[in-house]
């Protein structure tokens, strides 16, 4: 992944985890690139597809490309949607 794009990632991320918003300076581990539709799964290597993610939820979601709503029960997918683009 270039560089450029990773740092255009993570002043979006505004230097927080994506999925559940813990800043990142309160985590001692490392965060990482996720990809929203995994690569596994034709996803691509663009700012749209990309969320920066403490290794905590990186794990949880794996190469999962949807989840079930923990309130509506619901299968929900997982999407860009959270950042507004
Ligand atoms: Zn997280």
């Amino acid at each position: 992944m270039n560089r450029a794009l990773l740092n255009k990632l993570w002043k979006l991320a505004g230097e927080r985890c994506d999925y559940c918003r813990m800043p990142e300076r309160f985590d001692p581990l490392p965060f990482q690139v996720d990809h929203i539709i995994a690569r596994q799964h034709g996803g691509a290597t663009i700012l749209e597809n990309l969320a920066w993610s403490c290794l905590h939820c990186n794990k949880r979601k794996g190469p999962n490309i949807a989840g079930i709503d923990p309130e509506s029960g619901e299968l929900a997918a997982f999407a860009a949607s959270f950042r507004g683009h």
